[in-house]
């Protein structure tokens, strides 16, 4: 067998589930984020938040109902083309930060709405949501109660009309400036399982309280909140799908929530990969491009494998989560595979670039940071084995 390297064109065609259209939207949102975004990044940083506006601008360029029908003011799309704003947002430079604050309106806080909202909800809260006018949050982490979500405290107490509730939430993404929370609350005095309801509370409700936004170590330009709730009286409207079966809408909304961050994962990894590779063509010491180093060309060799293995199982999964398959196994090994891989690839990429690398300006000391929050934040590392573990009998 030949050892010659066998000239490759670089050509690829699309993946399934991709599809032509869908390139169309990958290049649209790809454009408005180098063109509206990424120019602001570090500024949004610095201030600790991006523009309430810039909601307004994604309603009306179509990417916040890019899955929602159109009688509903939506796309008419599918989750394929929310797995592309997903992927594109990251891949084009919004940061993590942007990415979060707009994904969990989009990815995680309006989704439960659509899927199990009444027609009035509907009309209430996803209409609006989906123009940007409204923002949404989804509470379900306590200061008590994060990985055992069973385990939350916040009570909701049966009234004349409606509930009563008492209780806190923490590290809530859009938090403090949410105009509404779907937010799980405890229905039966045993909790658990059976005893966990959703109720939308809206923020000028009395008793309801923003008691703190929280300083992260990355993601800086997104708002986290700690949520007070004393005494909230919510009407019996604003009930979420069925009473005491909150803990399947968890279940459902999390294995959404998992693709959506492999697939932010994947589109952070080719980004870093790019600007390693550029940075290895350039940059010269000892009289040659760093690039020429095997030290060098070995590493971006590992983070291209990784990238594309990660990109492999994300996609599979994707597939699977889009034909209505069961897909719990393939979405939690994506999550495992991508999100330690994308922080490795970010390490990677900043050693690549030596001290400038760690110099702010280059964003890829942020890109580190922002990718410590992936093996934590919609169940940890450490979770998804579990999951993995039972999946596989043991
Ligand atoms: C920036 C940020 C944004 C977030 N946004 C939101 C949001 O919008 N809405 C929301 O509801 N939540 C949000 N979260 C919460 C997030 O989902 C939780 O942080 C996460 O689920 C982990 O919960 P915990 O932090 O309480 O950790 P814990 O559950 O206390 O875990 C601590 C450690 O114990 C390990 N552990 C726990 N159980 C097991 C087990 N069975 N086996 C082995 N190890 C275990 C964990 O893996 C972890 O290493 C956000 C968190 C952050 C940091």
């Amino acid at each position: 067998m030949s050892s010659a390297i066998v000239k490759d064109s670089g050509e690829r065609s699309l993946v399934p589930p991709f599809n032509d259209e869908h390139e169309q939207l990958r290049e649209s949102i790809g454009r408005w984020v180098r063109e509206e975004i990424a120019p602001h990044v570090e500024e949004w940083e610095s201030l600790r938040e991006f523009p309430r506006e810039l909601y307004l601008r994604a309603g009306e360029l179509g990417f916040l109902g890019l899955k929602y029908p159109v009688e509903l003011g939506g796309q008419g799309g599918d989750c394929v083309h929310d797995a592309v704003w997903a992927e594109e947002l990251a891949a084009a430079g919004a940061s993590g930060g942007v990415g979060a604050g707009l994904g969990a309106h989009t990815g995680i806080a309006t989704p439960p709405i659509f899927n199990f909202g009444t027609p009035s909800q509907h009309e209430r809260f996803l209409r609006p949501a989906i123009r940007g006018e409204r923002i949404a949050a989804l509470g379900i982490t306590e200061p008590g109660a994060g990985s055992d979500v069973a385990s939350i405290r916040t009570s909701a107490q049966k009234v004349d009309g409606g509930y009563v509730v008492n209780g806190s939430k923490t590290f809530i993404t859009n938090g403090v400036r949410a105009d509404f929370l779907v937010c799980a609350v405890k229905t039966s005095d045993a909790g658990g399982h059976g005893g966990i309801s959703f109720l939308i509370l809206e923020r000028e409700m009395p008793g309801y309280e923003v008691t703190r936004k929280l300083e992260k170590m990355g993601w800086h330009s997104s708002d986290t909140a700690e949520l007070a709730f004393t005494d909230v009286e919510v009407p019996g409207e604003n009930l979420l799908g069925e009473l005491d079966r909150g803990f399947y809408l968890i279940m459902a909304n999390f294995a959404w929530e998992r693709l959506l961050m492999s697939l932010g994962a994947v589109g952070g990894m080719r980004r870093l990969l790019e600007s390693a590779i550029a940075y290895a063509l350039e940059r010269e010491a000892f009289g040659r491009p760093i690039g020429r180093f095997q030290a060098i060309r070995h590493k971006v060799a590992e983070m291209a494998t990784r990238m594309e293995a990660a990109r492999s199982l994300t996609y599979s999964a994707l597939r699977r989560y889009a034909a209505g398959e069961d897909a719990i196994r393939e979405v939690a090994m994506a999550k495992l595979a991508t999100q330690r891989a994308c922080l490795e690839v970010a390490d990677e990429c900043l050693q690549i670039h030596g001290g400038y690398g760690y110099m702010r300006e280059y964003g890829i000391e942020r890109a580190v940071r922002d990718a410590r929050l992936g093996p934590i934040g919609g169940g940890t590392d450490e979770v998804m084995r579990e999951i993995l573990g039972k999946q596989l009998g043991l």
